[in-house]
């Protein structure tokens, strides 16, 4: 199996698994240029970081771009923990984070 940092988006999920992106709806974080919207995906792209596990800054669970009222609902319904993500790919690397949700067949670590 291919294991690309390029298939994690910037807030830590494994777009792989993610309907949209296997539907061909999605391209993926990487080349969604029109995600123009999201403070995240620009920050990520702005400092050269694959993702926020590369931030020297902040961390995702105190960061306003991360994290604000419209993400932490979707969070609760999805029951998606991104940060938790974030924090496995920072201790773990991205290699171990794809091999856990294909293992679990997830896009995300679970709440
Ligand atoms: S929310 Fe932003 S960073 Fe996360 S996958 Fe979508 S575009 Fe990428
Ligand atoms: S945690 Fe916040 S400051 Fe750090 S890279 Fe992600 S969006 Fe940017």
């Amino acid at each position: 199996m291919k294991t690309e940092t390029k298939e994690i988006s910037k807030c830590g999920l494994y777009c792989n698994n993610c309907g949209k992106f296997k539907s061909g709806k999605c391209p993926g974080c990487e080349k969604n240029v029109k995600a123009t919207w999201c403070k995240t995906r620009i920050c990520c792209i702005e400092n050269g970081y694959s993702s926020c596990a590369d931030c020297t800054m902040t961390n995702p669970r105190e960061c306003k771009k991360f994290s604000n009222f419209i993400t932490d609902v979707f969070s609760t319904i999805f029951r998606s923990d991104r940060p938790a993500s974030i924090e496995y790919i920072k201790k773990h690397g991205s290699e171990a984070f794809i091999n856990l949700m294909i293992d679990q067949n997830r896009m995300v670590i679970k709440k």
